[in-house]
């Protein structure tokens, strides 16, 4: 028996598959289970339920884990996967600020089937493990070395005191990026846990905090993280390291806290390490004037604090955080969706500035961190999907006509071409704070004003009106050649290989 399938060359049934990718899920995961990867398989599905959305729409799953490596000071990354996906992969970091590089091992599909690949993977790890610059080393398997079985876990656990943690985030297991993220923050945790058991770690940089701390989990706005630490100073606490963190010895802080926050409520892997470490888990977030009272009773709650010490903390903001919403109001019919997993409680702060908000579509999947924040928008009749696809909310925009549609890339497209006014949610929300005052009102001013587009929205449709769509787009001389039947004709071919795919199935 092989001890490696090569899934560039050979799908489980031996047949030929060299236009496997992003879109060859199933033989990939075949593939992956036949060389042994059943176990991580089987504990992605859990972790991260998919359905009725089960593919990567957007960018590459491993643009998650792969960014929360970068971020991180004296941290490597080295992938090891398909010359074409590293390209895109190191492309899009770079685009987006990686100001290091990322290391690559190659492979063909002689290293791949041989176990080659795997030694040359350990020796690019002793390669570039230094003490002296590195604390850790983060080795992701793309989707050919894991449908290959590829078998990081064989790794030395560190080298020199450099520890090495090895991943495997294939399109096929991990349905988002942002998912992505969390099998990486999940395996430090679980790195640093065995740390803590093994022996004294690495303090704070600043020195441990005199009160009890709260972990936050999610990529937040810069300011958040103050906001929530100026909101639980009146009940005695303090805020903690936010996972991702941004060096090794934060890890070690995150875990040694009184309670942890999912306000980015995906993070399964990550909550699984927390509560094996003991620590409780509150959902939901301080966001607008419902959310932060419910949220600051249920982390008083976590941390069995007096009802006078937490009727403080609420006193002391929830007044500001009406006022805020009161003078900032916002009038219009949005849609929102997108793959941040934060999209509920923007949704809620939409809704308590005076929104009209029918429509809540996010990429990530429903988890007990997020229900309480979907019962609150499901009782004000907001319709919320979870592993929302594209044509889901494409087709949410285009039944309602919202006065605004908040979206990824391909929904705010598609709102332009309709002429709805529409909002990027990575860039333009997301980038903004969201928790208790600083958070209320201050979506108001960029939805407004795009609210206020319509107008624009309309001329520049009317415009370019006419000038075509699909394979007619763009200026002509004269009148497209059109060839009907060359369309005709593949038709015809796609028909027939479909009828023999089904003789076929029928043996
Ligand atoms: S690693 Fe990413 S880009 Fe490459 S095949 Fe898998 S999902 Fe697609």
């Amino acid at each position: 028996m092989k001890d490696h399938v090569n899934p560039e060359t050979e799908t489980p049934e031996g047949a030929p598959a060299d236009a496997m990718g992003c879109h060859s899920k199933g033989e990939m995961a075949a593939a992956a289970r036949k060389a042994g990867q059943s176990e991580i398989l089987d504990q992605y599905a859990k972790d991260y339920p998919t359905g009725p959305h089960d593919q990567p729409q957007s960018m590459c799953p491993a643009f998650g884990s792969l960014r929360v490596g970068l971020r991180m000071k004296r941290v490597a990354t080295i992938l090891s996967g398909s010359a074409c996906c590293v390209y895109g992969l190191s492309f899009v970091s770079h685009f987006y600020g990686a100001r290091r590089s990322v290391g690559y091992v190659p492979f063909n599909s002689e290293t791949l089937v041989t176990g080659k690949l795997f030694e040359d993977i350990r020796e690019a790890v002793h390669d570039i493990a230094d003490p002296e610059k590195l604390d850790a080393i983060i080795v992701t398997n793309l989707c050919v070395p894991t449908a290959s079985g590829v078998p990081l876990r064989l790794l030395p656990s560190e080298i020199d005191g450099v520890r090495v943690v090895g991943i495997d985030v294939p399109g096929f297991g991990i349905p988002t990026h942002a998912e992505a993220k969390d099998v990486l923050a999940g395996a430090m945790l679980n790195y640093a846990r065995a740390e803590v058991k093994a022996g004294p770690v690495q303090a704070p940089v600043g020195g441990k905090s005199d009160r009890p701390t709260v972990t936050l989990l999610g990529e937040m706005f810069p300011a958040d993280p103050m906001m929530i630490g100026a909101m639980l100073a009146p009940m005695g606490l303090a805020v903690g390291p936010t996972v991702p963190c941004r060096e090794w010895r934060e890890l070690y802080s995150a875990l040694d806290c009184g309670a942890v926050a999912a306000i980015h409520p995906f993070y399964t892997a990550s909550i699984r390490e927390f509560q094996a470490a003991g620590r409780p888990i509150v959902g939901s977030a301080p966001v607008g004037h419902d959310g932060t009272a419910a949220w600051l009773a249920n982390i008083g709650a976590a941390f069995d604090l007096p009802a006078d010490r937490i009727a403080a903390a609420q006193n002391a903001f929830l007044p500001a955080i009406k006022g805020a919403l009161a003078a900032m109001p916002i009038k219009g019919t949005i849609t929102l969706s997108g793959y941040e997993g934060s999209e509920l409680l923007v949704a809620r702060l939409l809704i308590e500035s005076g929104a009209d908000v029918p429509y809540v579509g996010t990429a990530c999947p429903k988890t007990p961190w997020s229900a309480d924040d979907a019962a609150w928008l499901e009782d004000r009749g907001v319709k919320v999907k979870f592993r929302a696809s594209l044509e889901d909310d494409c087709s949410a925009m285009e039944a309602i006509r919202p006065d605004l549609a908040i979206g990824t890339t391909p929904v705010v497209q598609k709102g332009k071409q309709l002429g709805i006014p529409s909002l990027y949610f990575t860039n333009l929300i997301s980038a903004r704070p969201l928790m208790g005052p600083a958070g209320a009102g201050s979506l108001a001013e960029v939805v407004n004003a795009a609210i206020s587009n319509k107008g624009r929205m309309d001329s520049m449709r009317e415009f370019f009106e006419g000038v075509g769509s699909g394979d007619t787009a763009g200026v002509w001389e004269g009148s497209p050649n059109l060839q009907p039947q060359f369309r005709a004709l593949n038709a015809k071919k796609l028909e027939k290989a479909a009828r023999a795919r089904k003789a076929q199935e029928m043996i």
